[in-house]
């Protein structure tokens, strides 16, 4: 939460000389309370001040960058505890453990794969954002000289010696790699190879107390950007600890703890690994590693990180028009349905597993579903027809029929009428999933 111009005023010097270019102390409060002022204006604040505002307005959770260029990884700067507040910026990047100790050919082949890996939802693309190198002594050094070298990726050094750790940032600072990890036993040192090389430090202790303790040491040592491991390893404990951290964060403004976090799920298996880091995503890990890169795995992960990073008051949506599936001809079905993205992408899908070339109408309904769409009134019989008029639908196919969804069977009549009765509108299946039965049968009689 910012500061109050109440809690600002009480900061400054309150002569009301007017040298910021405001007439008061007070007015140049609340200028600044809204951020339409800069407090360097005021040349008469004192250092004491400054160093107490400025603190005050930093973020709650600081932005860390890990790597550079396109694919760098941004985490944190995360305002509220709950996403219907206002909304998850900085999604959590998702790593993939690589052994240091892989043959060379092999440790190039995986960290290809991770930067290579993408999926595509709803009209988004959705990739992988590190790779985490664990290793011990020269086997480190080399996979971080190799993987900075073949690929663009951002980097995890995992390694606590940090004789090793500076060897390995020596092949690869420039690459921003994240350092893991200062703990309580080398956090001066870590953090002074962190400084010396600019890059972020992840911090672990073995709990939340001793974290904040070994979070406070790298501060103090000159490391700036931090990324917190609770230490946690059990999912329980894990889950507790990333909300506790938050909390801190956000209602507390308890500094140790305004970083992003790090968690690494633990599993027997790879559906429980994807079942812990799925949990991780939904509460506040700012990356999570696994080790699996099975399709399946990553697919899940991507997709629950899409969801809760989806900001909920602009749901994803799609251009409004016509659109093509397949080649669609003079004789193809005509389907109408909204511009939610998941709605047409599902719609889209089950066209394309019916085998049978369409056009899809697409309306827009400022993002929202067919249902939640018609409710509002803003998927009526009257919208739709100006659609398929101004879309000049009749001017791509020679037939006269238009399938609406089954759900609004109910604007049939209305929209025939609207539509001069020139259409003729056929009530489609009410789920999606029952298009290709539909168009294969009765659409094809
Ligand atoms: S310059 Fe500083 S002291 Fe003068 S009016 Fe502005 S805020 Fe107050």
């Amino acid at each position: 939460m910012g500061l109050t111009g109440l809690d600002i005023f009480k900061q400054l010097p309150k002569t009301n000389c007017g040298d910021c270019g405001v007439p008061t102390c007070l007015a140049f409060a609340m200028k600044l309370a809204q951020k339409q002022a800069s407090l360097d204006q005021c040349p008469h604040v004192s250092e004491e001040a400054k160093a107490a505002l400025e603190g005050a307005s930093a973020p709650p959770i600081k932005l860390v960058t890990i790597g550079v260029g396109d694919r760098k990884l941004e985490i944190g700067n995360e305002t509220v505890l709950f996403r219907h507040e206002e909304t998850f910026y900085h999604p959590t990047g998702i790593g993939v453990l690589v052994d240091a100790s892989l043959p060379e050919e092999e440790l190039k082949k995986r960290v290809a794969a991770i930067g290579e890996a993408r999926f595509e939802r709803v009209g988004q693309e959705l990739r992988l954002d590190i790779a985490a190198l664990k290793g011990e002594g020269e086997q480190l050094v080399e996979a971080a000289r190799l993987a900075a070298a073949e690929s663009a990726v951002p980097l995890i050094l995992m390694n606590e010696d940090p004789e090793t750790m500076g060897q390995a940032l020596a092949g690869c600072a420039e690459k921003r790699p994240l350092i893991y990890a200062a703990t309580a036993e080398n956090v001066e040192a870590m953090a002074s190879l962190a400084k010396e090389h600019g890059c972020p430090l992840a911090v672990r202790g073995e709990d939340v107390s001793s974290l904040a303790e070994v979070s406070e040491k790298a501060q103090a040592a000159g490391a700036t950007d931090l990324v917190l491991d609770s230490g946690a390893r059990r999912p329980a404990e894990v889950l507790a600890n990333e909300t506790a951290i938050r909390r801190a964060a956000l209602r507390k403004r308890f500094r140790p703890f305004g970083f992003p976090t790090i968690t690494f799920p633990e599993a027997e298996d790879r559906l429980e690994e994807a079942i812990q880091a799925s949990s991780y995503i939904m509460k506040y890990a700012g990356i999570a590693v696994i080790g699996g890169m099975e399709a399946w795995e990553l697919l899940t992960l991507v997709t629950v990180r899409q969801n809760v990073y989806t900001d909920p008051q602009k749901p994803i949506q799609i251009e409004e028009g016509v659109y093509e599936i397949g080649t669609p001809d003079e004789k193809s079905p005509v389907l109408v349905t909204t511009n939610f993205s998941l709605t047409y992408f599902t719609v889209e899908g089950d066209v394309e597993a019916s085998r049978v070339p369409a056009w899809v109408v697409v309306v827009d309904t400022e993002g929202t579903s067919v249902l939640t769409a018609w409710a509002a009134e803003k998927f009526t019989a009257e919208i739709i027809a100006e659609k398929v008029k101004a879309f000049e639908v009749g001017s791509k196919v020679k037939h006269r029929k238009i399938i609406l969804p089954g759900y609004v069977a109910v604007l049939s009549g209305k929209l025939e009428e609207e539509l001069s009765d020139e259409w003729q509108v056929l009530v489609g299946p009410r789920e999606s999933s029952g298009i290709p039965s539909f168009l294969r049968t009765s659409w094809s009689q």
